[in-house]
């Protein structure tokens, strides 16, 4: 097998791409924070998703959006950090009060690591579940071996708030999705959007391409996940925003697809999410299947 060397220089430009998902407040990521950024603008990136882990990151998350009107900034306590959801409660509630956020997560369950026990992550989701419901906002969702316990809570959620925020509104997203094609579709069918990240460019992630490949256009979204799970063909150096170009291309290219229509796809889905103005908002309505669950 011919091994590609990891370029020097960004990948090459793919105007209008945005990152989903992205932790650009990370250690590893703010010794050259201001040139990071740059390299994303200047290979087309349209907007990014930054997503805290706690307070102190939401926080952080909150003042990257007020310096940039492409940031958009997401308030939520990680399921690793749900033991300390007492320290944390009042805080996050509070800051998400203050209003400018435009999700709620990374919240969900991970029993890979359990990190935090078990009933300590469904005790810190249940509450962010009822924050983004008193605020009408969207959740960031993470799960990892907990496939079921994790669908169930959102569908009983889902039955409360509805598939949908209004106007075409998702309620929300399953980052760095690593389920088969089956459960992303029962995932779509309560109104969580499939978020692809750079590991699906990894030869052995059949199951994530098959994902990527198959499920409706209407409910793909591409992300980063940085500082992790860098794509080829800058895998196992630090992710960071202009990467997810390479997400895009390789989802495309599963797809048999020009890049564009995917990423126009994603971006139109990240955006309607949110809630910030669509790469066609300023254009006509036209009806091209966004019901994610058609
Ligand atoms: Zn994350």
């Amino acid at each position: 097998m011919s091994r590609k060397r990891r370029p020097d220089g960004p990948p090459a430009p793919l105007p209008g791409v945005i990152d989903a998902h992205a932790h650009t407040w990370s250690r590893e990521l703010q010794p050259d924070h201001d040139e990071v950024m740059q390299r994303a603008w200047a290979t087309g990136l349209a907007g990014v998703i930054e997503v805290g882990v706690d307070t102190d990151t939401s926080m952080q998350c909150l003042d990257l959006a007020r310096r940039d009107p492409r940031v958009h900034a997401v308030a939520g306590l990680h399921p690793h950090d749900a033991q300390h959801l007492e320290h944390e409660r009042a805080g996050l509630e509070a800051l998400v009060a203050g209003g400018g956020f435009v999700g709620i997560g990374e919240t969900g369950l991970d029993f890979h690591y359990n990190h935090s026990p078990p009933e300590a992550q469904i005790q810190a989701f249940r509450w962010q579940l009822d924050l983004a419901r008193e605020h009408e906002l969207p959740v960031v969702i993470h799960a990892r071996e907990a496939d079921e316990a994790c669908f169930e809570l959102l569908e009983a959620w889902s039955r409360r708030v509805g598939r949908y925020l209004g106007a075409g509104r998702a309620i929300g997203m399953m980052h760095c999705y690593a389920g088969d094609v089956a459960l992303a579709e029962r995932y779509l069918e309560i109104g969580l959007l499939i978020s692809v990240p750079g590991v699906v460019t990894y030869p052995s992630n059949a199951r994530g391409q098959q994902v990527a490949a198959k499920i409706r256009l209407a409910g793909l979204l591409v992300e980063t996940d940085c500082p992790y799970l860098t794509p080829v063909p800058y895998r196992r150096a630090r992710n960071e925003p202009a990467y997810v170009a390479e997400t895009a291309r390789f989802v495309a290219a599963l797809r048999g697809v020009d890049p564009e229509v995917v990423v126009r796809a994603t971006a139109e889905n990240t955006a309607r999410l949110f809630d910030f103005p669509g790469p066609t908002e300023t254009g006509a309505q036209h009806d091209d299947g966004h019901d994610p669950r058609r």
